[in-house]
């Protein structure tokens, strides 16, 4: 449930609220990404592991207007680089004309018809390596963030497990 953890005017975001906020991240110092980019906050319902899990838990317990920097490690963002995710593929797969350029991205097909993202890291005579880390995998990531609003989330948004409205699902 979401519930006022603190008795006042400002709602503190748990479980079941929705919280809305803008973000910027900078991961090495790099500016990566700012929400205000898109215009819209981004939206997560907490609980559902919508966000890294350093993010969750520095969205608890938060009101509209909080201000706030947060410094993740991999492990509470997008984990360690696995060396194990860099896997050779034969350069047959990617057909003929495939530009095959280190460092550009690739989307694979599983044979279920599913797709997967990944980079190509290496390419051989006969060989392609793709690399199947998440990009900020192995990265400490550093947040501005801003919450700009936090409310109950609706029993529909709840049994689904998402936002719906502006900025949310459409459906
Ligand atoms: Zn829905």
């Amino acid at each position: 449930m979401c519930v006022f953890l603190i008795s006042g005017p400002a709602m503190k975001a748990s479980k079941d609220c929705v919280v809305s906020f803008h973000y910027a991240l900078t991961v090495e110092g790099e500016p990566l990404e700012q929400s205000r980019d898109q215009g819209q906050p981004v939206q997560v319902l907490l609980g559902q592991g919508q966000v890294v899990e350093g993010m969750e838990k520095a969205l608890e317990g938060r009101s509209k207007g909080d201000v706030f920097q947060l410094d993740l490690d991999p492990g509470q963002a997008y984990g360690e680089r696995r060396e194990q995710a860099i896997q050779r593929l034969s350069k047959k797969v990617f057909g003929k004309g495939a530009r095959l350029v280190a460092g550009s991205a690739v989307t694979l097909r599983r044979k279920d018809g599913s797709t997967l993202q990944g980079m190509i890291h290496k390419v051989g005579m006969t060989t392609v390596d793709v690399d199947l880390n998440h990009p900020l995998a192995g990265k400490a990531l550093h947040f501005d963030v801003e919450i700009m609003d936090v409310r109950e989330a609706t029993e529909e948004e709840r049994a689904h497990g998402h936002v719906h409205g502006p900025g949310g699902h459409e459906h």
